[in-house]
């Protein structure tokens, strides 16, 4: 059986060392391999990959809104977030899934942060931010969204609101008031490497030490802005364990299997070690 990524570049991705690690640890015949895309060619890809008989697809940037189109069934929480990262071909018909929402969620359980009754600023409003905010918002927590643009977050609470989440927007830092927070969450790329001396959080603006402060992004693991907040006494949580359960879940959806987490883990680590 064969999985496929689609997106555009491909080069930084680590998913094919943590599916295949995963593949071999269990003994599976499967395989997952990269396929470069461009945006003109999405539909096409999706076509061939089904008539080649792929089991699988999984979806990155730039593509993750631009499939929901083309698929025959999208799950609630796709449809809401906007965004499909995961996809089930079966019967020859395309089911597109979200799992950056629930593997987000189960990076934070494992790391102990249990969002009910929580307040969280998340940082940006773009299809990373969507897939918190849902996880947040359908796990009691309360949200606020820091969208520089502003039309940008308006939509993302527009959207939120018809499933039943209540999103609060601010277009500014200033707007802040950081006794009304316990947890900061980065959905922006800002720290990725190679720019990994940038902040989202500016240096004039305090961090807690009662807060958990959780960033998306996983390469550099400790972000500027996770060290900063070790520095402060605040709990951190890397984006590498989203990135890890979202592929879990995927593995789950396409081989019916229990995925092998420490696996895939270990196997993404390498692979970003070698990245750089
Ligand atoms: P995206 O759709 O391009 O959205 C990025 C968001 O960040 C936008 O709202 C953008 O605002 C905002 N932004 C960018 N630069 C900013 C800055 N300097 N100051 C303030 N806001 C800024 O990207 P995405 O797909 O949501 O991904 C966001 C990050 O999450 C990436 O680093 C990605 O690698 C990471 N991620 C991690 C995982 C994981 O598994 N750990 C999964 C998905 C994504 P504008 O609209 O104004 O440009």
């Amino acid at each position: 059986m064969r999985v496929a990524l689609i997106g555009w570049p491909l080069d930084h991705s680590v998913s094919p060392a943590m599916h295949n690690a995963a593949f071999r640890v269990l003994g599976l015949p499967w395989s997952y391999t990269l396929r470069p895309t461009p945006a003109k060619d999405v539909a096409t890809a999706l076509a061939e990959l089904t008539a080649q008989g792929f089991r699988g697809i999984n979806i990155t940037v730039p593509h993750k809104q631009a499939v929901l189109c083309h698929l025959d069934e999208v799950s609630e929480a796709a449809r809401t977030i906007g965004a499909v990262n995961t996809i089930l071909v079966q019967n020859g018909r395309l089911l597109g899934h979200n799992t950056d929402s629930d593997g987000f969620l189960r990076s934070l359980l494992e790391a102990g942060c249990e969002p009910h009754g929580r307040r969280a600023l998340i940082l940006g409003a773009g299809g990373a931010a969507r897939a918190v905010v849902y996880a947040l918002g359908r796990n009691g927590c309360r949200v606020t969204v820091y969208s520089r643009t502003s039309e940008r977050g308006r939509q993302l609470a527009l959207d939120m609101r018809d499933a039943g989440i209540s999103v609060s927007v601010i277009s500014s830092l200033t707007e802040v008031c950081l006794s009304n927070l316990d947890l900061l969450i980065n959905a922006t790329p800002v720290g990725m490497w190679p720019n990994v001396n940038a902040s989202p959080w500016p240096d004039t603006m305090p961090i807690p030490s009662s807060w958990t402060v959780v960033d998306l992004v996983y390469n550099p693991e400790e972000t500027r802005l996770l060290a900063r907040a070790a520095i402060a006494g605040a709990s951190t949580i890397g984006g590498l364990g989203m990135l890890v359960h979202q592929g879990a879940m995927a593995f789950e959806l396409w081989t019916g299997e229990s995925p092998p987490i420490n696996t895939m883990l270990a196997a993404a680590r390498a692979a970003l070690k070698q990245k750089h």
